[in-house]
């Protein structure tokens, strides 16, 4: 067997054991990935090859992903739920891939109730129905620490719509309090939305609504969790208490933060 077949079947494997070398190929230039320390890989590694063994991924337009490609991906979405598990994507069946930003039709409502359709172009969009739709080139683009990963974004989306609406409000754990969830992020929100650009640790889009800045809060929390938590950290809590991860432990343990 050539090192090639020896490394393909590995890859093929349903529930291939934790290989170093292939998490490292796989893992490249995706800063969250990267600074995960080795004794949480082998965890992510499973849950990511659970989720590409039950779930689809289908890449459109031309578009190929090698093995080592679905496991990137697979390991950015399993990073949310790696204390948790893979209960929290119910309902989600496919992940469908893009080459780079695509533009679907989109119909909605505005407060008059007067329906628009119109084209819009995204990075990512996680739908109700089962689909968790991503451009690749907008994945690539996620691996530094900048507080930008599109899947990490639409994953949060996923995580919030368990609680039956994409409104900022996922669901708890019995031992975290509803009211405080709801004051500390009502609070942030309003806080934010008066001065989107003022704090460095999330995007502007964070005030387009409640479920965004849930979202966007999430991708700084794994990104630039240092920020997030001396721009919001009651915000940061809240996430902390529900993934059970803290991230400021896991990048730049001497609280060097090379963003300020
Ligand atoms: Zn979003």
């Amino acid at each position: 067997m050539s090192i090639f077949s020896a490394l393909a079947a590995r890859l093929h494997h349903p529930n291939p054991p934790y290989d170093a070398e292939i998490w490292k190929n796989a893992s490249h230039g995706q800063g969250v990935l990267t600074t995960l320390p080795e004794t949480s890989r082998p965890r992510l590694w499973a849950l990511a090859h659970d989720f590409l063994r039950t779930r689809a991924v289908n890449p459109v337009d031309d578009l190929a992903l090698d093995d080592y490609q679905r496991l990137k991906l697979g390991l950015l979405i399993a990073l949310p739920v790696l204390e948790l598990d893979l209960g929290w994507y119910r309902g989600l069946d496919e992940v469908v891939v893009y080459p780079s930003g695509f533009v679907p039709m989109q119909t909605w409502q505005d407060e008059f109730g007067v329906v628009h359709t119109e084209r819009r172009p995204l990075s990512g969009e996680a739908w109700e129905q089962g689909l968790l739709i991503v451009s690749w080139q907008d994945v690539e683009a996620g691996g530094p620490l900048d507080g930008h990963n599109v899947v990490l974004h639409e994953c949060a989306h996923w995580l919030d719509m368990q609680s039956g609406a994409a409104n900022g409000r996922p669901p708890l754990h019995p031992e975290m309090s509803p009211e405080e969830w709801t004051e500390v992020f009502t609070h942030a929100y309003d806080k934010f939305v008066h001065r989107p650009h003022h704090y460095r640790s999330l995007d502007p889009y964070a005030a387009e609504a409640p479920a965004e800045f849930f979202a966007v809060a999430c991708e700084s929390f794994f990104e630039t969790p240092h920020a997030l938590n001396l721009d919001f950290p009651r915000v940061y809590a809240q996430i902390s208490a529900l993934l059970r991860q803290d991230p400021r432990q896991r990048i730049f343990p001497d609280g060097h933060q090379p963003w300020a």
